[in-house]
């Protein structure tokens, strides 16, 4: 599977710990983030994850153009629902092509483990059936 990663700053170090409790299912995934977040990950974790720019110069815009061109199975954004982010249109418009593409997103630790724990059991197996028809 296709899995991205995405944190606003105040949430970096919850999927910092996400990642390392999930290490080795995300190990047999293929992985993007935006920059940061990226970069964070991967300085803990021994996963090789392909960053983007950061979010606010135009990563979540990076990772909205995979969905587009549906090259992506999952999205975690842990999002800081308590302070306004400079690059909210990209936000909206990352999250909205979740809705047009049908894409599974989880925008906090608890949807998010379930998630994975979907990839694990293999729930998420249509997304690759999905993916084949188009
Ligand atoms: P970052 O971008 O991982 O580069 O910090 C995430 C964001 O704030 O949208």
């Amino acid at each position: 599977m296709q899995i991205a990663l995405v944190a606003h700053d105040a949430k970096k170090e919850d999927l910092v710990n996400f990642s390392i409790a999930y290490q080795a299912l995300f190990a047999s995934h293929d992985l993007y983030a935006t920059g940061t977040t990226g970069l964070r990950i991967m300085e803990a974790t021994k996963l090789k994850i392909h960053r983007y720019q950061s979010g606010p110069l135009g990563g979540d815009q990076q990772i909205g153009a995979l969905i587009a061109e549906n090259r992506l199975d999952l999205l975690i954004f842990l999002r800081d629902p308590l302070m306004a982010q400079p690059h909210e249109p990209d936000i909206t418009a990352l999250l909205r092509l979740c809705d047009v593409h049908n894409v599974p997103v989880a925008t906090n630790m608890a949807s998010a483990e379930l998630l994975l724990r979907g990839i694990w059991r293999g729930d998420l197996d249509w997304r690759h059936s999905e993916s084949s028809d188009e």
